[in-house]
């Protein structure tokens, strides 16, 4: 179970659980982000109650949400598509420590993540003006 995942880690459980066998069972982000990776996965098992994920992680600053539908409807598919861009949108711009309202930051090694003001600075990261 990730770090802080404290009142998301049941349903955290519950979609690490649809991560098959031979694929990492973790999130690979911080605990700023797993409201909205709840919240994404309560509207994707609304269309499809036994959709799969693949991988749920941060790359290059934002949210990427790898998962695949067990529906063959393309109307489903569609939706999915939608849910995740909006998800993954809100992700560039909520701190991933601490999910306050954040943009994306970049460290003195040129790392890229989205962080308010604080956490910025409690890590070594800058906004660009
Ligand atoms: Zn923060």
């Amino acid at each position: 179970m990730p770090e802080g995942a404290g009142p998301y880690a049941a349903r955290l459980e519950a979609l690490l659980r649809r991560i098959p066998d031979g694929w990492g069972r973790w999130v690979s982000c911080d605990a700023g982000w797993f409201e909205l990776i709840v919240d994404l996965d309560a509207a994707l098992s609304a269309l499809d109650p036994d959709y799969r994920v693949e991988q749920v992680k941060e790359k290059f600053g934002t949210l990427r949400y790898y998962c695949t539908p067990t529906s063959e409807d393309a109307d489903v598919w569609c939706r999915f598509d939608d849910l995740v861009r909006v998800a993954e949108d809100r992700s560039a711009e909520t701190c991933e420590r601490c999910g306050r309202p954040g943009r994306m930051c970049r460290s003195s090694m040129r790392w890229l993540k989205t962080l308010c003001r604080d956490c910025a600075a409690a890590s070594g990261y800058v906004s660009p003006a």
